[in-house]
């Protein structure tokens, strides 16, 4: 069986394997090339791709090229496991290659190659962090090639963004990219459009980000009244209600139940005679603060900083700033923890990453693991996902787990490990679920004095996280960090020297900037191979030093310095790095005689996939490593989903401080594991099948509103809707009696200044003749409003159509989200019994989007015929 599968692998890359040969053998020619002749070749490809349209034929000697150049510029040959990687992303697949092969590096084989038709290429990365270090870092190879980069940071305008966009190559996040779309189809005129046509993209961490951030759908809202008093008032009473008794908690499905004792509770404390009340509804606010008490928990769900709620993302323990839970909760848990709470907020445009991302013709993606999501990835996105073989072979060791009776024996026995590991001096990384378990751990440790550094994921740590996860590899070094601090960031053993040379150069120059008085620097602790007389002279060139030529210096290490004091930065960098690189060479073997970075986990996560990710921290690039995990019965995977067995086993076992180490338990884990994947695997399958209703929907009204932005006039389109409105008019008349076509009457009149007799009265027989009667109608009076306003200054009547087409968009598709969302919630309440509630979703959702397509036109023309100039 096991074979059968590697043979199918082997098969999938037997195409690259063939395209690499001759890649290897381009390298003696293009080796000889000059650097401008090697910019000139890349013309060529450009013009070659212009007449062919064939992105293959190109293909080796582009990748031989950026491999070339990467060489030259930052003296990193792509091994030819890479250029395999970068051949499986060009195809539009998901490369899974472990953490540290070099996936930065990977990337710019493909991106070259896409950017090479001149319709741009994305690299999508998980923060802005990331985005930033691999722009400055991949973008030195662009640059010498002959592209231009572009970098999408929080905070830009609208103009940066557009200069960058419009770049030859542009690193973004995934949220700023799917941001710039929503507000892209948010614009009110063409120049306010800052993104092009998309044309291909790789996703690093493609996993966290199509599957762990597939669920929470991104919102541009506006803000809207709300009771706050009432998420007060619930606060406060629903700590009388007790569990089990008023209300019952299912933790499996995140949902709360009142009792009949519950509901007669809240009510006599409400002093209201019924919950349910239509008009004054308690109910939602009793469950949201019920469920903001029981289910949602400090520092595991959410964390609160500057008098605000923010989001931790389960799955990677990232805090998400701009996300608000929905319907109510992110209110009464702002109750609960009494920071202010904020109005609620009216959604005007909201996308998936499921559906945001489909919309690039061409999509692939990387990361260390995959290869467990790929059904999913599969039938979701369709990426295929391929395996690259490491350059070299995997050397850690995936112990097996330790489960203990309860968790207090579990932290006890891993600070007792940690600490025999690190007098032996051996690296140490912990992974916890929750800030909260980081916490306990951090304390234990500090117990037992065990210097130590600790990680939360909190926005504002990101950078520094990096530089202290890119240590966590040195001798003795022990780091606690939440799951996926640190993303991204390569763990050397020994340490990173450049990451040590670059802060040392940061640290030199804060004291210069603030002129603390270099005749205070002590230049004999800095220990370089230039004698300290020299280096004194180097440093005192700097006096007039400014942060930006640090900047310049250290993202464009291979670039010739412009002047002298960019000059003396770069020599002084380069001292700092070479006497790190000595010294961490000497303690990385150290470190690998140790055994490497020895990784603990202590909970497992909801998806194996994510266990992972903290395993393959270590044993990067061959290098030695272990990893164990350190459980208990009272972790949430075994409490809640593996029941009672296991703990009548531990209780028999009669077990004090032991682990126990029983096959069965492991297999029972794994089951578990297995379980809540395809839970929430479906929950996600669920929230794909029906928002693909309102995708298809989505995107149609983005097309049409683009197509409006861009049209010089949209007089037809108004003068169109205007007519199937006389058309209305005329089945009306013809179907109707008379005394049910009161509305019509008006809107006629209105309208047309026309009584409704005047057609019947001229006693026009057939359909046609009523139907041509009532469109000149319309045209006259079409053309008398377009004088009257042509006539206070021309082209204001196409200013006014387009405006009032657009309006009429923005606020029925407003509507539209609103009653799609209380259309997907009433049918989830009607039951399952008879129908298919998908189906019947559809055809629903498909009426609502007829009716507002017909409200957009029809309103348009009302509001135009309305409109007055004063
Ligand atoms: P990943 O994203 O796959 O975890 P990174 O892109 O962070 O890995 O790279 C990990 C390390 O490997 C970096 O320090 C990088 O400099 C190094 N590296 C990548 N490719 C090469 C190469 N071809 N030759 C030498 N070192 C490389
Ligand atoms: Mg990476």
């Amino acid at each position: 069986m096991f074979n059968i599968f590697k043979t199918f692998e082997k098969n999938e890359l037997a195409e690259a394997e063939k395209t690499l040969v001759k890649i290897n053998s381009l390298e003696p020619i293009i080796k000889n090339l000059q650097d401008f002749e090697i910019r000139e070749y890349i013309n060529r490809l450009t013009k070659q791709y212009q007449t062919e349209q064939n992105i293959h034929s190109i293909l080796p000697e582009s990748f031989a090229l950026t491999r070339e150049m990467s060489r030259r510029i930052l003296g990193l040959r792509h091994f030819d496991s890479q250029i395999l990687g970068g051949y499986v992303l060009n195809e539009g697949k998901i490369a899974e290659m472990k953490t540290g092969e070099g996936k930065t590096l990977v990337a710019t084989l493909p991106v070259v190659l896409n950017a090479l038709t001149m319709r741009g290429s994305h690299v999508v990365t998980v923060n802005d962090y990331l985005a930033k270090r691999d722009e400055q870092w991949m973008g030195q190879i662009y640059r010498a090639l002959g592209l231009s980069v572009g970098l999408i940071q929080e905070g830009m305008d609208s103009n940066q963004r557009r200069r960058n966009y419009a770049a030859d190559i542009t690193y973004v996040t995934n949220s700023e990219l799917a941001f710039d779309y929503l507000r892209d189809n948010m614009a009110n005129s063409i120049d306010e459009i800052v993104q092009r046509p998309y044309n291909y993209c790789i996703v690093d961490e493609v996993d966290s980000i199509l599957i762990d951030e597939a669920r929470t759908p991104l919102i541009i809202s506006e803000a809207q009244d709300i009771p706050i008093e009432k998420y007060v008032i619930a606060d406060e009473i629903t700590k009388y209600l007790k569990p089990e008794i008023h209300f019952k908690v299912d933790e499996k499905l995140k949902t709360i139940t009142l009792t009949n004792l519950g509901i007669k509770q809240a009510e006599k404390l409400l002093e209201t005679k019924d919950l349910y009340s239509v008009n004054d509804p308690w109910i939602p606010y009793i469950i949201n603060s019920l469920k903001a008490q029981s289910l949602f928990l400090k520092e595991t769900n959410y964390i609160v900083k500057d008098n605000e709620i923010l989001i931790i993302d389960e799955f990677t323990g990232r805090i998400m700033p701009d996300r608000r839970w929905g319907e109510g909760l992110h209110q009464a848990i702002e109750a609960k923890e009494k920071v202010t709470i904020k109005q609620g907020s009216e959604t005007l445009g909201s996308i998936t990453y499921q559906n945001f991302f489909r919309l690039y013709p061409k999509l692939s993606g990387m990361t260390g693991t995959a290869k467990t999501a790929e059904a999913e990835l599969q039938k979701i996105y369709n990426l295929p996902v391929v395996v690259i073989p490491t350059e070299k072979p995997v050397q850690r060791r995936d112990l097996t787990d330790l489960v203990y009776r309860d968790e207090y024996t579990k932290w006890k026995k891993i600070a007792l490990h940690c600490e025999k590991l690190y007098k032996r001096g051996q690296p140490i990384l912990i992974g916890t679920v929750s800030i909260e378990k980081s916490e306990i751990i951090s304390q234990l440790l500090k117990d037992l004095q065990i210097p130590h550094q600790l990680l939360n994921a909190k926005p504002e740590n990101i950078q520094r996280e990096a530089e202290i996860i890119a240590q966590a590899g040195c001798y003795k070094a022990v780091t606690v960090s939440t799951n996926m601090a640190g993303r991204g960031t390569d763990i050397i053993l020994g340490g990173n020297p450049e990451f040590r040379a670059e802060q040392q150069l940061k640290s030199l120059c804060v004291n210069l900037v603030k002129k603390q008085a270099i005749k205070n620097y002590n230049f004999s602790n800095l220990k370089t191979q230039l004698n300290p007389s020299r280096f004194k002279k180097l440093v005192y060139t700097l006096q007039f030093l400014k942060d930006i030529e640090i900047e310049q210096v250290l993202r464009n290490k291979a670039e010739k310095p412009t002047n002298n004091i960019q000059k003396s930065l770069r020599t002084i960098f380069q001292e700092f790095y070479k006497y790190n690189k000595y010294l961490s060479e000497k303690e990385k073997s150290l470190v690998k005689d140790l055994g490497g970075l020895y990784v603990i986990g202590t909970e497992r996560h909801e998806s194996k996939r994510i266990d992972d990710q903290l395993r393959g921290r270590s044993g990067r690039q061959g290098d030695p490593g272990m990893s164990r995990f350190f459980l208990s019965l009272d972790d949430n995977l075994l409490r809640v989903f593996s029941g009672e067995t296991i703990k009548t086993l531990m209780n028999n076992l009669n077990l004090i401080d032991e682990a126990l180490d029983a096959p069965a338990l492991t297999q029972s884990l794994d089951n578990a594991q297995k379980k809540v994947e395809n839970y929430f695997y479906d929950t996600r399958k669920q929230l794909f099948e029906y928002d693909e209703v309102l995708n298809i929907q989505r995107l149609a009204i983005f097309r049409e509103r683009r197509a409006i932005l861009e049209y010089k006039s949209v007089r037809p389109e108004i003068i169109s809707y205007g007519e199937m409105l006389m058309l209305a008019f005329d089945l009306a008349i013809r179907t109707k009696t008379k005394k049910n076509l009161r509305r019509e009457k008006q809107e006629i009149d209105y309208l047309l200044g026309l009584s409704l007799d005047i057609p019947m009265d001229k006693k026009l027989e057939t359909p046609e003749e009523t139907q041509e009667f009532l469109k000149q109608q319309f045209w006259i009076r079409y053309d008398l409003k377009e004088a009257e306003f042509e006539s206070y200054s021309r082209g204001l009547m196409r200013l006014i159509e387009k405006n009032i087409l657009l309006l009429e968009i923005d606020k029925n598709w407003k509507r539209h989200l609103q009653e799609i969302e209380i259309l997907k919630d009433s049918i989830r309440w009607r039951g399952y019994g008879q129908f298919n509630p998908l189906s019947e979703y559809k055809k629903e959702g498909y009426n609502l989007f007829v009716e507002t397509i017909q409200n957009i036109k029809y309103n348009s023309v009302y509001s135009l015929m309305k409109s007055r100039f004063s």
